[in-house]
């Protein structure tokens, strides 16, 4: 996942703006690092220094530079150029980003109920902020005259898309309103800033409230020894010495539903899972979301579009809920086709063994992992000795030093905001300075669930000088325990690549201006793309290596891996899609307040004819992805997935670690996705469109792969 990325950092620009203010302003100030020019090493956030009390004082800031910014623009009496208007506004609330870079970071990876409550005051200051600049008309007059005169300026490629984009952006944002429909608007965004944070807090708190708590050992049968620890010191943290714990978070949650023979545990532990949000306490998210999706189709029939999904779809690679609708229909009838006969070879355990039940959500791990030990011959826990954390982080520099010729140097002593974030530089081949990388691996319970990257710091030019980027990368990978370091699943593994993916998109970015427009459904190519490289024999061999003994992975266990590839893709297809038609359902709706939401899910599902031994990834409950950057836009993996499998192919074709082909991919894609349409991009590293059937392949579901 891409977390919606704020970055920022100081300039020259806010020097002259400085010495306006009144002294008072200023009295309060002198103590807030954010008012600070950083003096830290590559000018990272001095996290050691911001306190809670920072923060409200500098958004507020942030905001009245920002406005400040933008009066200076509109007031400028020259006639509306691109420099003057477009590359100033691209210029503008660096010291705002900086903040929220910081502030919305930390949320995310090591929160609190002090930041919750910062989070809370600040979205409504934030949005009437951002509304009070795309509602406003003077600077909408100006950037409409830079574009109406777009044919006759002399601009890159770069700056027309930026000027297209920045002209549409208020379009999209209300400027063509009247005053009642843009109160109306207002209104709206500010509604939904709060409900989503509300969302956000509900679903933590319930993640962090659902575990199963075990007290006899009996209650442990077929647990590797590896879960058994886990367990043990999951419970010691939550001090209950002697028992063991499991959570709803995927490192505990997994390994247990994959192993343990206590069937009625599998199912608490399950339920606890995909009832989060849905039991009618406190923390329930179904009024919510039912709020958010009516106030979001709102939203989009006052600016002119049917429903929400209209509104973002235009944005994207896809365009309509027609095409996104077709495009998951296409694979959904393959995927279900053999999702059932993966369910079926499950019932067959389940009959042979008499043990007189059908598969339920909660078995479909355990009869997994026993298929694939029949079929395959190995098992997850064989593999993980292979695949320690820094194993497995030492594979993906050696990948991406062969591909891109970069360097990686761990940086000690720099302020952080947890002792287990690891930083590394990022160097050219030459030795020359690309950017930094925060990385942050194992679950907390301030931290928010699964994977994300995002930044502390855009990538531009300013004044001809590359500012470096700082990205960060959030996972809630398996803890070491007591007696072994983090030992990742093969999905952890996947999850590492792909986000590394994500950070290297921005660490290796080389635009002018900070404003990137990438589709949603384009961001994950990139980083999906990273993980075809991970279990590629020619790679597997220079890291996966035994972490007692070093041995590198024997190449029986390769061939099986490999041989393994397609097992279990029915399901991974089938889960993943249902979530994404939720997500196009929610979002297709013209309004939802009088909806019974666990009726609705149901609707769905049926007709689509999803079988009962699986249930959507995501529930609508916790469907983290449809409440914050991904509505109408969970279908982006797959699209994207169309994008990735494909720009592999170029990679096969040549080789796997082929330069010249990286460097067609780093030129193009990497360094330039946001900054001109995406197809053309594609186009110029590939040649020509990207094709459907490597994706197909790729999950067994071309009717000539067995
Ligand atoms: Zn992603």
């Amino acid at each position: 996942m891409k977390k919606r990325s704020l970055f920022g950092m100081l300039t020259l620009l806010f020097l002259g703006l400085l010495f306006l203010q009144p002294a008072s302003a200023q009295e309060g100030q002198k103590d807030n690092p954010f008012f600070q020019t950083r003096i830290t090493p590559f000018q990272v956030p001095p996290f050691d220094k911001i306190q809670k009390e920072h923060y409200l004082p500098a958004f507020k800031e942030g905001i009245r530079r920002e406005q400040a910014e933008i009066d200076t623009i509109t007031a400028n009496p020259q006639v509306p150029s691109f420099a003057n208007t477009i590359a100033a506004m691209d210029h503008s609330g660096i010291f705002l980003n900086d903040v929220s870079a910081v502030f919305y970071a930390l949320l995310g990876a090591e929160t609190n109920s002090d930041l919750q409550t910062i989070a809370r005051e600040a979205a409504p200051l934030l949005s009437a902020h951002s509304d009070n600049i795309n509602l406003n008309e003077k600077l909408f007059a100006r950037v409409k005259a830079v574009y109406d005169r777009r044919q006759n300026l002399k601009l890159t490629t770069e700056e027309s898309f930026l000027l297209e984009n920045t002209f549409r952006k208020f379009i999209r944002s209300g400027a063509l309103l009247d005053a009642a429909q843009k109160t109306r608007l207002r209104d709206l965004n500010q509604q939904l800033s709060l409900l989503g944070l509300k969302f956000g807090e509900n679903l933590l708190a319930e993640t962090n409230a659902s575990r199963i708590t075990i007290e006899n050992r009996e209650d442990l049968a077929g647990l590797p020894e590896s879960v058994v620890t886990m367990g043990a010191d999951t419970a010691k943290q939550l001090n209950l010495p002697g028992k063991w714990v499991y959570t709803v978070q995927v490192p505990s949650m997994t390994p247990f539903l994959q192993y343990s023979k206590q069937r009625p545990l599998r199912e608490q532990l399950h339920r606890a899972y995909f009832m989060r949000g849905d039991r009618d306490n406190a923390n329930d998210n179904k009024e919510i979301v039912k709020k958010i999706v009516t106030l979001r189709a709102e939203r989009a029939q006052l600016l002119g579009y049917p429903t929400h999904a209209h509104f973002v779809l235009e944005e994207n690679m896809a365009k309509t809920p027609d095409t996104v609708n077709a495009f998951l229909k296409r694979l959904w009838t393959p995927a279900l086709e053999r999702a059932k006969n993966e369910a079926a070879e499950m019932q067959a355990i389940i009959d042979r063994e008499k043990s007189g039940f059908g598969l339920a959500s909660w078995d479909w791990w355990y009869y997994a992992e026993k298929l694939r030990q029949e079929k395959y011959a190995f098992d997850d826990s064989a593999l993980r000795p292979y695949f320690a954390l820094e194993n497995v982080k030492k594979g993906i520099f050696v990948l991406c030093e062969k591909l891109y010729g970069l360097r990686f140097v761990e940086v000690k002593n720099l302020p952080l905001y947890h002792q287990e974030v690891q930083v590394y530089e990022v160097r050219e081949g030459s030795g020359s300075h690309l950017g930094l990388l925060f990385m942050d691996f194992h679950p907390r319970p301030g931290k928010r669930g699964g994977a994300w990257s995002g930044g502390l710091r855009r990538e531009y030019y300013e004044n001809g000088k590359r500012v470096a980027p700082i990205s960060t990368l959030v996972c809630n990978f398996t803890r070491p325990t007591a007696d072994s370091p983090s030992l990742l699943s093969i999905d952890e593994v996947s999850t590492f690549f792909h986000e590394f993916g994500h950070s290297l998109n921005t660490l290796l970015a080389n635009a002018i201006y900070r404003s990137r427009n990438v589709p949603r459904d384009a961001v994950e190519l990139p980083s999906q793309i990273m993980e075809n490289w991970a279990l590629e024999p020619a790679l597997l061999a220079l890291y996966a290596r035994h972490y007692q003994t070093g041995a590198v992975i024997p190449v029986s266990l390769v061939q099986k891996l490999k041989a393994s590839s397609l097992f279990n893709q029915g399901f991974e297809t089938v889960e993943y899609l249902a979530a994404s038609i939720l997500d196009m359902s929610w979002h297709t709706l013209s309004g939802g307040e009088n909806i019974d939401v666990r009726q609705f899910e149901s609707n769905v599902m049926t007709a689509i004819g999803l079988i009962p031994a699986i249930i959507p990834r995501y529930r609508t409950t916790y469907f983290n992805h449809m409440i914050s950057g991904y509505s109408a836009g969970y279908y982006s993996y797959i699209w994207a997935g169309v994008l990735d499998k494909d720009a592999y192919e170029a990679f096969k074709e040549k080789g796997i670690f082929n330069r010249a082909t990286a460097k067609l991919f780093r030129k193009n894609i990497l360094e330039k996705l946001g900054t001109e349409d995406t197809m053309t991009l594609y186009k110029r590293f590939r040649g020509a469109e990207p094709k459907l059937e490597p994706l197909l392949k790729s999950r067994g579901l071309l009717p000539e792969i067995k």
